[in-house]
């Protein structure tokens, strides 16, 4: 019998959903409290960092600083300040985000939650921020398999079809290439379908091979508004060691790759693979889940938060040889690290960030 993937092992089943559908909302706020200072008695005031046995503002569920006098609980300095959900609630839909290994869509899980589809929404987009905020940018190094993969801003379809002719699905079923159709009527674009053309933005995923065939190990993704040279080259030149092994496809944009890097690539259009065993299949693969996400799983993402998606899913990568209960803990870990939201907070009464995140 073939190897079980890890995540059908018993190791990774390690955390159920009952450990949080159990907790009373006294013990919600406690795993909340242990997860943000490692004690509910002794922990650093957010305002002057004073580690002490702070008073205890018992009927606010507060502490008031013994230094500074300032007031402050759980959630002050956190992306869930000024929270309006429970802290079950909280902690089931963290657990929603992190449990689901293809992702997990707002509106799929806001009814069973008991909570606002928006409320949903917006604390799914405040984990991610989280984990983008503390993602790790060290360099790659060794091997790294580099791709380009283009999301957002997709036009509708023309209302008229394309004309299909004998002639083309002939050469379809030969397996001949478009360009040698005889020119069909191509349905042109109205200019506010085209527009959407502008919404487009280019993941450029970064992974790092393992020395033991065991895939990528690490990646990063940087986004960029084209998958040219010159949006492409100083983003591979920021997160990879120079000198370091490059695979790409045979993309104009890489073709100067070698001037830095021991760069091969593989023609996609022959093989996935060439005679060397040269490929960059690990790029490939996050790919297949990023866009099967946008397709099957959020049904779309805005280009002003695509950042925060492309890395949801490098995240959900690195982590898959990870438990439940690690991938738990390992969010937790980085919402508390990663301070209040900026893209996030205010946003139902109007706030927006105003920028993107590229690069
Ligand atoms: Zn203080």
């Amino acid at each position: 019998m073939s190897k079980r993937p890890f995540c059908q092992t018993k190791a990774y089943r390690n955390l159920a959903e009952d450990a949080i559908t159990n907790l009373t909302e006294q013990q919600a706020r406690e795993q909340f409290t242990l997860f943000r200072w490692g004690s509910t008695t002794v922990m650093p005031c957010p305002s002057c960092n004073e580690i002490d046995e702070h008073y205890i503002r018992r009927s606010r569920n507060q502490w008031r600083c013994k230094h500074c006098f300032t007031d402050f609980s759980v959630t002050t300095g956190t992306p869930f300040l000024h929270r309006k959900l429970s802290f079950k609630k909280i902690l089931h839909l963290i657990y929603d985000f992190t449990s689901s290994p293809k992702g997990c869509a707002a509106n799929e899980n806001h009814a069973k939650r008991g909570v606002t589809l928006r409320a949903a929404f917006l604390n799914f987009h405040k984990i991610r921020e989280a984990l983008f905020e503390m993602r790790d940018q060290t360099p790659l190094s060794g091997l790294v398999h580099v791709d380009g993969g283009h999301f957002c801003g997709k036009p509708r379809r023309p209302r008229q079809r394309k004309q299909v002719t004998s002639a083309i699905v002939n050469n379809k079923l030969r397996n001949r290439k478009a360009s040698m159709i005889p020119g069909g009527q191509t349905p042109t674009l109205e200019p506010w379908n085209r527009d959407k053309l502008l919404n487009r933005r280019i993941a450029i995923v970064m992974a790092q091979i393992g020395e033991k065939g065991e895939g990528a190990t690490r990646s990063i993704v940087g986004v960029a508004m084209s998958e040219s040279a010159k949006d492409v080259i100083p983003l591979i030149k920021k997160y990879v060691v120079p000198g370091s092994t490059v695979w790409t496809d045979n993309g104009q944009a890489y073709s100067r790759l070698s001037t830095w890097y021991e760069h091969d690539s593989v023609t996609h259009s022959k093989e996935y693979s060439n005679d060397k065993g040269v490929n960059n299949n690990q790029a490939e693969s996050y790919f297949s889940r990023l866009r099967r996400a946008e397709y099957g799983v959020y049904h779309g993402m805005r280009h002003q938060y695509f950042a925060f998606y492309a890395n949801e899913y490098v995240w959900r990568a690195d982590m898959k040889k990870k438990s439940l209960g690690e991938k738990y803990a390992d969010a937790m870990e980085k919402i508390f690290k990663s301070g209040p939201s900026k893209s996030w907070r205010g946003y139902v009464q109007g706030h927006r960030l105003g920028f993107e995140y590229l690069g």
